[in-house]
């Protein structure tokens, strides 16, 4: 029997297979870029700033270390020039923001004059040095530059530049395509109440909301029976519909309905792995299809609300977030309040609840200090997979790697913020 993968080969794989799939690029409105990633380079129309200009309200003079008096002949503001040449002990007023006169290369800042009638005198003790307060053309980006290069994800603090290079419209790569849907015989609407065996599907709620947490599109398929002509139907929907990644739930253990396997493979999608050595999520399906140079990455999830929920933040997320050069997972590391027990090697990932400790906050080390978290089992140390409740209640995931059967109170645990 061929040993099943780990968690870092399994991710290492689909990792690998992220370099297939290839979104579209779009254009959307300045206003509409924020969390959209670029998908060219921002380039700068004009120098900037794009004209020598000044970075106080004061008086612009011509540079001479000998001068410590000048005459003001004149005003300029911004927006409203006056080409007053300026040279030896000639000054003109000038507001943050104008753009200099000929002659003019220095700017003095209102406070350190003495101001007499038209006469300007630097203070007592006041060492002017050419070219200050001046912000001179060029000075941030030459034009021509690359203000902002493709592949960023654009946040508001890009929009000054964005807007001053005049793009309101910008290329940026669309967000994934992320389809879905659910599997079992056993699944009913939300909006209904089960009766006998029935089970509300909650998991495309889970999926369309993990999915738009990521900023990126979720297509609902929709719940479909155990039965391999629905199932093979919604899959070839799904293909036509032009998705980038297919996700489905449930139907991937070795129960007798449990189809997806050959019907994944029957809709022309080569099988990369199925098992990976992880609690919860173990079933994990994960294949690829190809087809006229377009591909889309099929994940297999279990159906148990708590497993599809792992499973889609330890094994799709941070793939996301990486090709979309988002903010990735917080991980942390933590001081465990209770001993935590597993059974078999396979690598956990244990429900938690994780406080910040304020208590040790004065000491003068980084707040990344090891000590500043604790964290304990979110399920009162009852965690069976169906317990959706102690995924509600938690805010993390603890790590309980393969080889270690306990972990004790007081040892410090990875945890990963969910
Ligand atoms: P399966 O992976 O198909 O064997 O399903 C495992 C368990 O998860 C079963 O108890 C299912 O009833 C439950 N389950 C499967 N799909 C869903 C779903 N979409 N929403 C909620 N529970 C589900
Ligand atoms: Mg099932």
């Amino acid at each position: 029997m061929s040993k099943i993968l780990t968690y870092e080969d399994a991710c290492e794989i689909i990792k690998e297979h992220f370099k297939f799939i290839k979104p579209a690029i779009r254009e959307v409105d300045i206003l509409d870029s924020v969390g959209c990633l670029l998908a060219e380079d921002i380039i700068s129309d004009i120098d900037m700033p794009s004209f020598d200009n000044s970075q106080m309200d004061g008086y612009a003079v011509k540079f001479n270390e000998n001068i410590r008096e000048w005459d003001v002949i004149g005003e300029i503001s911004a927006g409203k020039f006056n080409d007053i040449e300026i040279r030896g002990c000639l000054a003109v007023s000038i507001m943050t923001g104008a753009k200099l006169p000929t002659g003019a290369d220095t700017v003095i800042p209102v406070e350190n004059v003495v101001i007499e009638s038209d006469r300007i005198k630097l203070k007592e003790g006041i060492i002017l040095k050419k070219g200050s307060d001046v912000r001179f053309k060029g000075e941030d980006k030459k034009k021509g530059a690359i203000a902002i290069p493709s592949d960023t994800l654009i946040k508001t603090n890009n929009i000054p530049l964005i807007a001053s290079y005049g793009y309101n419209k910008i290329k940026v790569i669309e967000p994934l395509k992320i389809g879905f849907f659910a599997t079992g015989n056993e699944l009913i609407d939300i909006n209904s109440i089960p009766v006998t065996d029935q089970i509300r599907s909650s998991n495309l709620y889970t999926l369309s909301t993990l999915i738009q947490e990521l900023e990126m599109s979720p297509v609902n398929f929709g719940t479909v029976r155990d039965d391999e002509i629905q199932i093979k139907d919604t899959i070839n929907k799904a293909v036509e519909y032009g998705i980038d990644i297919l996700i489905t739930t449930g139907g991937v253990s070795v129960g007798k309905y449990d189809f997806l396997k050959d019907v994944i493979e029957d809709c022309g999608f080569e099988k990369i792995f199925w098992k990976v050595n992880v609690k919860p999520g173990k079933p994990l399906l994960f294949c690829l299809y190809k087809n006229s140079g377009r591909s889309i990455l099929y994940f297999g999830l279990p159906g148990n609300p708590v497993s599809a929920f792992i499973s889609f933040t330890m094994f799709i997320k941070p793939f996301i977030i990486e090709m979309y050069n988002q903010t990735p997972q917080k991980k942390f590391f933590a001081k465990l309040e209770n001993d935590l027990i597993k059974k078999d090697d396979r690598k956990t990932f244990v429900r938690g609840t994780s406080n910040f400790n304020n208590s040790t906050l004065n000491t003068q080390h980084s707040t990344f200090n090891t000590q500043l978290y604790t964290v304990r089992d979110a399920g009162g140390g009852t965690q069976s997979s169906g317990d959706m409740s102690s995924l509600s209640n938690a805010n993390c995931l603890i790590v309980f790697e393969e080889e270690k059967y306990k972990l004790f109170a007081g040892e410090i645990v990875e945890c990963i913020m969910i």
